[in-house]
């Protein structure tokens, strides 16, 4: 699958562990699949996804977007 990436544009993912539940919506919805079960656990005792290459993201914002708990940003900036 061709991604649209612009190509002024770095991003970067920001994972809150005081709001993370581990439910790993996430790792099923980034199209890139930047995700994966981590080792890591929130404040709340829940595993939390690891965030793998940056540099693949899109930043087509599906994470953001589909986390129930408002734990992920996606932040966009142009280089
Ligand atoms: S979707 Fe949100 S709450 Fe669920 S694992 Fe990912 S960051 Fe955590
Ligand atoms: S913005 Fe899109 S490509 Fe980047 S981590 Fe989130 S879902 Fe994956």
């Amino acid at each position: 699958m061709k991604v649209f990436r612009p190509k002024q544009q770095t991003t970067k993912i920001i994972l809150d562990d005081r709001f993370c539940k581990g439910c790993n919506l996430c790792v099923q919805v980034c199209p890139q699949k930047l995700f994966s079960q981590g080792e890591k656990r929130s404040r709340g005792g829940y595993r939390m996804p690891e965030v793998g290459h940056e540099k693949e993201c899109s930043g087509c914002l599906l994470c953001e977007m589909t986390c129930p708990d408002l734990a992920l940003t996606v932040l966009r900036e142009k280089k």
